[in-house]
């Protein structure tokens, strides 16, 4: 199948089915979006929701938590992950909000990018989400879901995963297209076992393709094959020095 095929293959599907796919975030403003964006990194969106509510209410603008420490700020996340860190970020994130952008989050990506705590994935989810700017965030599911459909090829770095996507999906899909991707990876194309039995993409993935054609069953075949032999064989020598023991003891 052609590259272009699976991209509109993809479209099509989420377009019908997913139309109105959003972040699983809770915000109420774009200041509050950054905040639980930077937190969000290597942690879950439902631990994020579940500190935030707090969060927001102690710092409702960005001069509050300008005003804060990093000390006092990690009392509200202790527990998501690095919270040392993105304590840190907050902070000096608020500062710079305050003191160079005049309290307005800035969209464009580089400028998004001089702020502690955000790299381009954060950027990118900002400009997209908040101002519906054509980007496109690459996070672990995005990078994951988008090489095993096949919609990316030899994309090793999340640069190049988005680099491709943006090359090659309509313009005007490139911000949902994030959720799509992030959502299809976090219910049903799952890192360790994809739910392939239950996906509806199964028709255009390269990954099902690659591991459903016949010469991938007959290895795997083979291999569960060689892994009782190895098992069996492991028990009769264990027997054998097992009885050996024995009539040594004797
Ligand atoms: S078919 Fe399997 S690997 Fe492909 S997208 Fe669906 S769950 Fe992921």
């Amino acid at each position: 199948m052609l590259k272009q095929e699976r991209y509109r293959h993809f479209v099509d599907y989420f377009s019908k089915n997913q139309p109105d796919a959003v972040t699983e975030l809770h915000y109420g403003s774009p200041f509050q979006l950054l905040i639980a964006v930077i937190l969000s990194a290597q942690c879950t969106d439902k631990r994020i929701n579940q500190v935030t509510p707090a969060l927001f209410e102690r710092f409702p603008t960005a001069e509050s938590l300008a005003a804060s420490t990093p000390e006092e700020v990690f009392t509200y996340i202790r527990s998501v992950s690095y919270p040392n860190n993105k304590a840190k970020h907050l902070v000096g994130m608020a500062k710079i909000l305050v003191d160079v952008f005049h309290n307005e989050v800035p969209s464009d990506i580089d400028e998004l990018q001089k702020m502690p705590g955000v790299g381009r994935k954060t950027a990118n989810v900002i400009a997209s989400v908040v101002y519906d700017a054509p980007a496109i965030a690459v996070d672990t599911h995005v990078f994951r879901v988008a090489n095993r459909i096949g919609l990316t090829t030899n994309a090793r770095t999340p640069l190049a995963v988005e680099k491709q996507l943006v090359e090659y999906l309509p313009q005007e899909t490139l911000a949902i297209a994030h959720h799509w991707l992030i959502l299809h990876g976090r219910y049903i194309c799952v890192a360790r076992s994809p739910k392939c039995d239950i996906c509806p993409l199964t028709w255009f993935c390269k990954y099902y393709y690659r591991t459903h054609t016949e010469s991938y069953l007959q290895k795997v075949e083979a291999e569960k094959a060689r892994k009782v032999k190895d098992q069996k064989k492991k028990k009769s020598l264990d027997a054998i020095s097992k009885e050996l023991k024995k009539r040594s003891v004797k």
